[in-house]
């Protein structure tokens, strides 16, 4: 590894099909650079109730109790993890699951761990919180260290007839 190289990669990962690039791109970029890679996955934290006045609705809508769903969604992030570090032979003390909003949660664990490139897709999933700004803009303008934002698809094409269905 030459002096100035990134040593310490970090990989926002959103489990998303669409993100299967960024992931490609980390780990072809962290095996050149002999640098480490750390996946990180933040579970957006889900609130018991929500107002949805902005969104029209006037009222209070009741969500299932949110202990019991964070559970379930930490159990799917789990094997999620699991298969991705498997895939890309990153072992487990590198594979970060964390509660809280992902902008916030990616800046600070990349500080915590001092990773020195920060990797993320130009846009993903856009699940609840999603709707209120975009992870990556928000990591691009917060970040201590460099972010490699890999630009994907907004509108992937759907699949042809004849790929449909194999
Ligand atoms: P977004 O700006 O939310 O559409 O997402 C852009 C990128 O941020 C994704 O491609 C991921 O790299 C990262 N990201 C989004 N949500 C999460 C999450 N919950 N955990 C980890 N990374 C995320």
């Amino acid at each position: 590894m030459k002096t100035g190289d990134y040593q310490h990669l970090l990989l926002a990962v959103d489990f998303e099909k669409e993100s299967d690039s960024v992931v490609t791109r980390a780990e072809r970029l962290s095996r050149l650079l002999g640098a480490r890679l750390t996946l990180l996955h933040v579970i957006e934290h889900v609130p018991a109730s929500m107002e949805y006045l902005t969104l029209g609705y006037p009222g209070e809508m009741a969500l299932p109790d949110n202990s019991d769903l964070e559970r379930e969604l930490m159990e799917v992030a789990q094997r999620q993890m699991e298969a991705l570090g498997d895939q890309l032979d990153v072992p487990a003390v590198d594979q970060l699951i964390k509660v809280g909003s992902p902008a916030s949660v990616i800046d600070k664990v990349a500080a915590e761990l001092g990773s020195d490139l920060v990797v993320i897709g130009s846009h993903g999933r856009h699940g609840l919180l999603g709707l209120f700004g975009s992870t990556a803009r928000s990591v691009l303008r917060h970040s201590n260290c460099d972010v490699l934002c890999v630009k994907l698809d907004e509108h992937p094409a759907a699949p042809s007839s004849d790929q449909e269905g194999e």
